[in-house]
């Protein structure tokens, strides 16, 4: 493609069932944002469009699990969604949501134009039927065993053990997620995009047009399913939550949740374009215009087979010029998910750690998955703010800003005679615009980000070695000089930052007061004009841009990540089956009564031991107990618990033990006493 007139960039749809997390923001919206953003910098006409995918099984299920409707569940998953993409500054220009009336105007009638072009082909086919719910069982509806893997939790879209993309009716042993009746089968009719009709369309423009500019990890994945051979692909399914299908025959049919949603894009940028004044069609229907999709690798296919099939099968609309799919971000070594807590919620985030969205963007981008799938820890994202951010960036400012106003009331000095140095630094903010272009037009975003701490670090360096400090004592026309090249590196920065640290970049802007038109540059402006910020311009005072975090934030952060760990363990942990039966006489033999802990030592040399003094109404005796790791002596002295006194004496670590207190465990994993729920007298048996 020539210069493209304007660029339509989408970010894939987040599903409403929940609220976003790190992974979603590190694989596509801190990446889509910061190209976003470039692109608006470098005078272009750009369309972000994003929104709530709201249909689907998932939110029905949700739905019915907790009594509410399905779109009480979009309704609040939204407003979360769309304030988390506020809050972390994710710049749409519109975030739209499938449940909007006019998406489903423009979903239908897509559906109706690929019917009247007969781009379908209808089937009549045996799904699963639940007699007791009255109701088909597609997708997510039916569990059961994967065909490929074995897996006995497969869904019926899709088996998340082997990834195999399934049908319901593949699946072994199917179940009912609604009753967990096993499913009988019974006709029904659906549409079906033949996507077998559009495999020599795509091997042209994908294998042979694409082979050079897609991202190996897209590129390979499209291969792969062109050459297993394409099938077609149902369109409609049996269910009450979706957009009608406006064809006869759909009645109690809506259009399958992966045909609507990608028109999302389409639907959104038309409720964005009528907002505005503006027409939306160049946007989607202009060859002029660059269409690129940011997603995570999990849509890949959707985006790169499905959606261009039914736009190519639609006939007026254009392709993607790109689509830069993200590998999967882990977190602390272990993958993302939301059913076990094992996230990094972006809501969660702010509440601890308040104003620092640039950080989390930050330390995302600099370790992206972009070519394979990236690890999230911690002690990265503590290093990434502490060497970089602080170290780098924000004491080379602090630096500048302070000594501005320090020796010159925060007016910029006139400079003299440049040395060699000087001209060298000068040339090479000059440089920095296009080679942060380079790598962002090539969609590498991490390399980008590092080019950015490169100009940082060379304004560091050169205060390092000029010395200003020193100077100012000796030579104050050299220190002038210094200061004036200083403070021009400071205002590239200040713009250059904006794609990746926005909250940054304005907070700079507004300490070195270059918001107003006289002094305000544009991303091209840092290459081609020879001042960025004259002499004589008055700049305000100093403000740190970042502040060190210290281990002990980050381990409280470890700390709520052990304690997701250990609660689903505990909710994983099998219930043991019951022992064998034993008789009533069986169960006399054991003398159980309430006892009351006298004292309580540690055992020396052990973790997990407490010597216990314990009063049993029969004597005070000797019991050492396991319990060291869940209390500490002094909080357990005088509490009642359960003894087992005639369990016959051993000893442990050389004390001889006299019993047995019961005990059992938090989902935490932390003990706790058996104990009466009301003080009774030591001694009392329990039976
Ligand atoms: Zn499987």
């Amino acid at each position: 493609m020539n210069t493209p007139k304007r660029y339509t960039i989408t970010a894939a749809l987040p599903y409403t069932n929940g609220p976003i997390h790190i992974g979603h923001l590190a694989g596509v919206y801190v990446p889509a944002d910061i190209y976003a953003r470039y692109k608006r910098l470098t005078g272009n006409d750009v369309a972000f469009i994003c929104g709530s995918d709201e249909h689907g099984v998932p939110i029905t299920i949700k739905a019915k699990k907790e009594g509410v409707s399905p779109q009480d569940i979009v309704d609040k998953y939204h407003a979360i969604i769309k304030k988390s993409f506020e809050d972390f500054g994710i710049t749409f220009d519109n975030y739209s949501r499938t449940t909007a009336k006019i998406h489903h105007e423009t979903a239908s009638e897509f559906f109706k134009t690929l019917y009247d072009k007969h781009e379908f082909v209808e089937e009549v086919t045996e799904q699963l039927y639940d007699e007791e719910a009255n109701q088909f069982l597609a997708d997510r509806f039916v569990t059961g065993t994967c065909p490929k893997c074995a897996n006995e939790e497969a869904y019926g879209d899709q088996c998340e053990n082997c990834g195999s993309s399934l049908n319901a009716t593949d699946l072994i042993n199917p179940k009912s997620a609604i009753t967990g009746n096993v499913p009988t089968l019974k006709e029904t009719k659906h549409w079906f995009l033949p996507l077998n009709k559009h495999e020599d369309f795509l091997k042209e423009w994908i294998l042979k047009g694409h082979k050079k500019d897609w991202k190996p990890n897209v590129y390979g994945q499209v291969k792969s399913w062109i050459d297993d051979g394409l099938r077609p692909r149902a369109v409609t399914r049996d269910l009450d939550w979706g957009i009608p299908v406006p064809v006869p025959g759909g009645e109690g049919k809506v259009l399958y949740v992966w045909f609507d949603a990608p028109i999302g894009y389409i639907s959104a940028t038309k409720e964005w374009a009528e907002k505005a004044g503006k027409d939306w069609k160049p946007y989607w229907k202009d060859l002029d215009t660059k269409l690129v999709h940011f997603i995570g690798k999990d849509n890949i296919v959707f985006h790169c087979i499905i959606f261009p099939a039914m736009l190519k099968a639609e006939g007026s609309y254009i392709l993607p010029d790109n689509v830069p799919a993200n590998e999967f971000l882990n977190l602390e070594g272990k993958k993302l998910s939301t059913s076990k807590n094992w996230a990094v919620w972006l809501p969660d985030y702010l509440e601890d750690f308040p104003n620092q969205q640039d950080v989390l963007r930050y330390a995302l981008t600099a370790n992206a998955p972009e070519s394979k799938d990236n690890d999230f820890t911690w002690k990265d994202f503590q290093a990434r703010n502490n060497n970089e951010l602080v170290a780098i960036f924000g004491n080379f400012i602090n630096r500048v800003v302070v000594l501005t106003n320090k020796y010159y009331d925060g007016i910029i000095p006139e400079s003299s005679e440049f040395s060699e140095v000087d001209n060298e630094t000068l040339a090479a903010i000059k440089a920095y615009p296009s080679v942060i272009e380079s790598s962002i037009d090539r969609y590498r975003f991490r390399e980008a980000s590092q080019e950015l701490m490169n100009l940082a670090r060379l304004g560091n360096k050169y205060l390092a070695d000029e010395e200003p400090w020193k100077l100012i004592k000796t030579d104050e026309v050299r220190t002038k000089t210094i200061m004036y090249v200083a403070l021009q590196i400071a205002s590239a920065l200040a713009t250059l930052s904006e794609p990746f640290l926005p909250f940054t970049s304005k907070k700079l802007k507004s300490i070195l007061n270059i918001t107003s038109s006289a002094v305000e540059m544009s991303w091209s402006d840092i290459s081609t004009k020879s001042v960025l910020i004259p002499s004589g311009h008055q700049i305000g005072k100093g403000e740190l841009l970042f502040s060190k975090i210290e281990d002990k934030t980050i381990q409280e952060q470890l700390d709520k990540l052990e304690a997701s760990k250990k609660a689903n363990e505990a909710a994983n942990k099998e219930i043991e089956p019951q022992k064998d039966l034993i008789s009533f006489e069986d169960f006399t033999k054991l003398d159980i009564r309430v006892g009351t802990i006298l004292e309580a030592e540690k055992m020396p040399k052990t973790k997990k031991l407490l010597i216990l003094k314990v009063d049993t109404g029969i004597d005070t005796r000797t019991i050492v107990s396991g319990i060291a790791e869940s209390f500490t002596p002094e909080e357990i002295i005088g509490k009642q618990v359960t003894v087992l006194v005639n369990l016959a004496p051993r000893a442990l670590r050389g004390v001889e033990s006299e019993g047995m207190i019961l005990m059992t465990e938090t989902p935490e994993g932390k003990l706790v006493f058996v104990n009466p729920d009301t003080a009774v007298n030591s001694g009392l048996q329990i039976s």
